[in-house]
């Protein structure tokens, strides 16, 4: 997922991303296939699944939405180049948006591929809170559990807890469909929760799209540096958070290809989500920017929604100069509102048809970066809603 960006002076550009997806797949790079797979999510038109083959058959990278339609349009456009999904022995997800991850369950459990993430790696339907310090002895039970696992049984499969189990009353229930309550966010406003017509709508798609969208428990963890063989290439994991916490890209160092995901995006700016669990997810996201913009020898970039393209330094500091811009634009806000809720300033940032809980997750991630900077200040109120004011107002 990701938001548009505002260009700043009311102009309207092309997006890319918003293209519908293309039937056809591509070659974007030598033995890089691009497999573009329609998406429902507002601003975007596609997502890229990008396809490596090698000997042990096909890698594909992102493979879309969970949904049984997504998963068709998959299995067509691969049989258009001569390429069954048993042929899949790996998946990568960039990251823990449905659009990317939801695709690798089901592929997981019909043909027993490989799902590589990073360790960090946690859907935003998981009860288990992979910041928590047990976290880390569920990944090792389920390590454990994988070892005797004789592959019949997924483990996508296992019993739910929390809010997991939640969602999954909802989908999975006969009668009308319950309220899903908010979930709750650290600015005190309603979070993001599907809404009855999506609702209505997964409740309608076959059991390995729900427990696809549910859960998803990557067969290889992978960090920092760590490198992943894969197409006859060797990647390169880059850790990008910011976007989500369990962000990657890829790079290949041999020739410059990298696997943006939704960190570097040609045309929009990833939405930056205060809900990383980080305490300053916008200077992790520009750290991670200007990280991957001082890679020497990138010669193309692979975005996960839109086109290639060559110059990643020189879309970096447009996306960095975005975020800049926004600082001010909130300090500018501040000084005429005084102690405003996010959901006030977000309203004031954002056009009204992008009003919602992801306009104010972003905010929330600007305001708390202008706090952390010294620029801002928070207090909590007895409504339990923080509310910020400029520093020096
Ligand atoms: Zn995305
Ligand atoms: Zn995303």
């Amino acid at each position: 997922m990701a938001s548009e960006a505002s260009t700043g002076n009311g102009a309207r550009i092309e997006r890319q991303e918003r293209l519908p997806a293309r039937t056809e797949v591509d070659e974007v790079a030598p033995g890089i296939g691009r497999i573009q797979l329609p998406i429902m999510i507002p601003g975007l038109g596609h997502v890229n699944c990008y396809l490596l083959e090698d000997e042990r058959g096909v890698a594909l990278i992102d493979p879309g939405m969970p949904d049984p339609s997504t998963n068709q349009a998959l299995v067509e456009r691969l049989a258009s180049i001569g390429i069954r999904p048993e042929q899949v022995h790996t998946v990568i997800v960039t990251h823990s948006h449905p659009d990317h991850f939801g695709g690798a369950g089901r592929l997981k459990v019909e043909h027993g591929c490989d799902v590589v993430a990073h360790r960090r790696f946690h859907t935003p339907f998981d009860p288990r809170d992979p910041l928590s310090p047990e976290a880390d002895d569920l990944l090792e039970l389920e390590a454990a559990s994988d070892l005797i696992s004789d592959g019949d049984a997924p483990d996508d499969l296992a019993a739910p807890r929390g809010r997991n189990e939640r969602l999954e009353r909802v989908l999975f229930g006969d009668g009308p469909i319950p309220e899903i309550p908010p979930q709750p966010t650290p600015w005190g406003e309603e979070g993001f929760r599907p809404g009855p017509g999506e609702l209505e709508a997964m409740r309608a798609w076959d059991d390995l799209s729900k427990h696809g969208l549910l859960r998803l428990d990557p067969t290889i963890r992978v960090d920092d540096l760590d490198v992943i063989a894969l197409g006859g290439r060797e990647w390169q994991v880059l850790h990008t958070p910011g976007h989500t916490g369990d962000h990657i890209c890829l790079l290949d160092p041999a020739d410059g290809t990298f696997l943006s995901g939704d960190h570097v995006l040609p045309t929009i700016t990833p939405h930056i989500s205060g809900m990383t669990g980080s305490v300053d997810s916008l200077a992790e996201f520009v750290a991670a920017l200007q990280r991957v913009s001082a890679l020497s020898g990138v010669s193309k970039v692979l975005p996960a929604h839109g086109l290639p393209f060559d110059d990643l330094a020189g879309r970096v500091d447009d996306i960095i100069g975005h975020h800049v811009e926004r600082l001010a634009e909130i300090e500018r806000l501040g000084a005429d509102l005084g102690d405003a809720t996010v959901r006030q300033y977000s309203q004031r940032l954002f056009r009204e048809r992008s009003w919602g809980p992801m306009a104010e997750s972003e905010t929330y991630a600007h305001l708390e970066h202008l706090r952390i900077d010294g620029r801002m200040s928070r207090r909590i109120d007895a409504d339990g809603l923080a509310r910020f004011r400029p520093s020096s107002g």
